[in-house]
């Protein structure tokens, strides 16, 4: 059985789609889905000898080759426009996650659909999808044996830069003044998530807050010359998470 990370991702595909999983690994996504009756093929795609040849072991052994093709390269350079109208890159960082977007997304007019789970780094992939023409339909934060993961949907938009650029005004909550969040709080944090405020989420953000508050306190231990700037800006970033989460709760 899968992970309740995978089967959260899974959950995004679209009956019928023509999926092309990006980073594959043990191919468990399209496995799952064809067996679900999800989708009827895939095409799975992986960079690294170790994983593609997992992958395709997995579908060989799951006797689904004839409906998963497991493909040996860089990101999306695996596809052919036509081949696929749903692309899932998960479980690496979000600056790789936009770089192979960067690097294939334009030449596959065919994909409308995009399902992102970075690791880390997940402003990088909503930086990515304003500055591309992709449209943030969808955002889900969950846990699993201690770890927190931000899942993303995203189609193709003309209206995309105006849906994403909206500010959000934030009610106040009692004692506050209320804030305006700003376009880096909503890349940093996530528009839709910053509206839920889930239990995961502030769980989340407590834990940035004290990650940077040890690099914080590392840099004012230290004597280089270029910590002071750089402490004084990561001290910034602490107030304005604490201020967001505070007025959000
Ligand atoms: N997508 C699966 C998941 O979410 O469970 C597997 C995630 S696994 C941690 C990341 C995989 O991405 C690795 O198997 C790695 O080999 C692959 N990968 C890294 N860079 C890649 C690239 N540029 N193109 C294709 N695959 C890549």
């Amino acid at each position: 059985t899968i992970s309740k990370r995978l089967k959260q991702i899974a959950l995004l595909v679209p009956q019928g789609s023509r999926l092309a999983d990006i980073g594959s690994d043990h191919a468990l996504l399209p496995v799952y889905l064809v067996q679900q009756g999800t989708i009827e093929s895939a095409i799975a795609g992986e960079l690294n000898p170790g994983p593609y040849a997992a992958a395709a072991k997995q579908v060989r052994e799951a006797g689904l080759s004839r409906q998963i093709d497991v493909r040996n390269g860089d990101g999306l350079s695996v596809l052919k426009d036509g081949e696929a109208d749903v692309a899932v890159i998960a479980g690496m960082g979000g600056h790789l996650i936009a770089r192979i977007l960067g690097e294939g997304i334009a030449a596959l007019p065919s994909i409308r659909r995009l399902i992102l789970q970075p690791n880390v780094g997940e402003e990088a992939v909503r930086q990515w999808l304003l500055d591309n023409g992709w449209f943030l339909e969808q955002e889900h934060i969950m846990e699993e044996d201690g770890k927190i993961y931000e899942i993303m949907a995203a189609i193709r938009s003309e209206e995309a830069e105006e849906a994403n650029q909206a500010l959000y005004c934030v009610r106040p909550v009692e004692g506050t003044e209320g804030i305006m969040l700003e376009r880096a709080d909503l890349i940093s944090m996530g528009p839709y998530l910053v509206q839920e405020v889930s239990p995961v989420f502030v769980a989340k953000w407590e834990r940035e807050i004290d990650k940077l508050v040890k690099v914080s306190d590392q840099l004012a231990n230290s004597r280089l010359e270029a910590s002071e700037a750089k402490q004084e800006q990561i001290n910034k970033r602490i107030d304005r998470i604490k201020e967001v989460l505070q007025c959000l709760q």
